[in-house]
């Protein structure tokens, strides 16, 4: 008989960072894996958590929120830094979104303090004084899905990625600072990105790929996830990729 395959989604602070409901992201994981019959496992850790576990994780999961609450997750994170880098370097899964994104890096500068990040990645962003935020639609190309990636991102923060391999080349909206072109970041099976709310059901693609290679971190045998009907979902993708790009 067939191995059973299931994972853990460790989703950090649902309660502070769920903003444009990044949490939806979670269900979309979740049903994609049991249409396929992989059971899964979800563990949030609140703000009234007495103990960030994620030591059986497969996936983490962080969504976005103000300066306020991306503070508080920060000071609570660290903690943590050396698990949490340790995790990503030994391929672990990590998926996070605009302030969660900002957590990632080295700092995060807003207009008036200074918020240390985790350091997984070598990137930083900054708040230009009087400097417009960046919102709206977002399409972007990018290597790791055929199909284009569409989203939502709404951040004053500015980042800047260095010698990191973007998630995608930004063909409409604004990216990681409104300038290099760029969005996201890819970093071992660590995805940052500004595109809020549902990008896994907008994006079935992208939320394949990042369930596969968690699948393939904790099994071995795994050899690639069942295709599934995806046909109202590409066609909500592509009505979004005509709309901004045609
Ligand atoms: N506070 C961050 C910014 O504005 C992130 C906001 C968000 O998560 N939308 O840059």
């Amino acid at each position: 008989m067939s191995e059973k395959y299931s994972l853990n989604i460790v989703h950090l602070y649902p309660d502070l960072l769920n903003l444009y409901g990044d949490k939806g992201n979670i269900e979309c994981m979740r049903k994609r894996l049991l249409w396929r019959g992989i059971d899964v496992n979800v563990i949030e850790c609140t703000n009234q958590s007495p103990e960030i576990d994620f030591e059986n994780a497969d996936i983490i999961f962080v969504g976005g929120g103000s300066d306020r609450e991306q503070e508080i997750v920060c000071n609570k994170l660290l903690k943590k830094k050396a698990e949490l880098c340790a995790y990503a370097e030994d391929n672990g899964v990590i998926v996070a979104v605009c302030g969660g994104y900002q957590l990632l890096g080295k700092y995060y500068k807003t207009e008036k303090t200074e918020i240390e990040g985790l350091g997984i990645l070598d990137i930083y962003t900054d708040s230009i004084p009087n400097a417009p935020r960046l919102i709206g639609n977002i399409v972007l190309e990018s290597e790791i899905t055929a199909q284009k990636i569409v989203g939502f991102e709404n951040h004053g923060g500015r980042t800047v990625i260095g010698s990191h391999k973007p998630l995608g080349k930004v063909i409409y909206g604004k990216g990681n600072n409104g300038e290099s072109g760029y969005e996201g970041v890819v970093y071992k099976n660590v995805i940052g990105t500004y595109l809020h709310g549902p990008i896994f059901p907008k994006n079935p693609q992208l939320c394949d790929y990042v369930l596969t290679n968690a699948l393939k971190r904790r099994y071995k045998a795994f050899e690639g996830l069942t295709t599934l009907d995806d046909e109202l979902e590409n066609t909500a993708n592509d009505y979004i990729v005509d709309r901004f790009t045609k």
